[in-house]
């Protein structure tokens, strides 16, 4: 079954079969490129012994690659319409569980621990796109512990969340992704790839998350600094932080000054260290 359902054929009897019609507002594309999955379970770190998070089922093609790699797969799928197809498409599988629920809503801390006691835990997905960024925030911010989270975006987003600072795609996301991760981009997806195609093109990137956060700074601080400094493009530092964290110009002068970082720089430009700096100063 499994091997088939690639096959589009198989796919739209199997959808028609069961009355289930694509919700948009979801971000329900399937994966119909039969090379993507394998490689995405293979290079997610799906193995002996590792417990896999996967979000979004869909009709299950990653879940059964994760199922036949790694010890355990629990999917968080929001749309109780898929419970019945998944229990026929999965059904060779003992180590998958299916959990129905709003990924952003489920307790993840509690959930991992419940289902992966002990384990190696990594986060795979092919992830709904009107909430890529959400997500990816959620599983970060709470430092589960996860040793890395692989997942399938947009590649406009992809370059976004994996640009590196002082790069001119970088932003606030892409800086809160490196505070508590290794990001990379693994490799590119053709819009074709999915059933029903979407407009734009997809890739896989791999966040190795962090021990620790990369540098020595509180979140809280931290992340309004660096909120503060993309609140505005094209305008220096010294402007974005007095408009954004509410201070009169020369007392964001005298933060900068005292973080020793140039109020004539912009936010693009500064290193994480940077930040961090003026998260600590203020
Ligand atoms: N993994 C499948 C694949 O690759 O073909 C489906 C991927 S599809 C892009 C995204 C999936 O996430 C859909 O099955 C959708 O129903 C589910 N989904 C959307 N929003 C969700 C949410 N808030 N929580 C959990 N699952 C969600």
């Amino acid at each position: 079954m499994m091997e088939n359902l690639s096959n589009l054929k198989v796919l739209r009897e199997l959808l028609a079969r069961h009355g289930f019609t694509f919700s948009k507002a979801l971000g329900q594309n399937f994966l119909v490129n039969p090379t993507v999955c394998p490689r995405m379970a293979r290079e997610g770190g799906a193995g002996p012994g590792v417990g896999v998070l996967e979000i979004g089922a869909g009709v299950g093609v990653l879940t059964a690659e994760l199922a036949r790699l790694a010890e355990k797969v629990v999917c968080v799928e929001i749309d109780s319409r898929l419970l019945p197809v998944l229990d026929e498409t999965l059904a060779e599988f003992s180590n998958v569980e299916i959990v129905n629920a709003d990924v952003m809503e489920v307790d993840l801390q509690a959930l991992l621990a419940e289902k992966f006691p002990g384990m190696e835990v990594v986060v795979c997905a092919n992830l709904p796109y009107y909430i890529t960024s959400p997500i990816l925030m959620r599983l970060l911010e709470q430092q589960l512990p996860v040793r890395a989270i692989t997942v399938m975006v947009q590649k406009e987003a992809a370059q976004r969340l994996c640009a590196a600072p002082g790069s001119r795609q970088v932003g606030a996301v892409s800086i809160a992704v490196r505070y508590y991760s290794e990001p990379r981009v693994l490799f590119p997806v053709s819009r074709g790839s999915f059933l029903p195609a979407p407009e734009v093109d997809s890739a896989v990137i791999r966040l190795d998350v962090r021990p620790q956060p990369a540098v020595d700074a509180p979140p809280q601080a931290f992340f309004r600094v660096v909120r503060a400094a993309f609140s505005m493009r094209r305008k220096t530092l010294l402007n974005c932080l007095s408009g954004g964290l509410g201070l009169a110009k020369g007392e964001a002068a005298a933060l900068l000054e005292r973080a020793g970082v140039p109020a004539g720089a912009r936010a693009e430009q500064l290193s994480l260290e940077q930040f961090a700096a003026i998260a600590r100063a203020l």
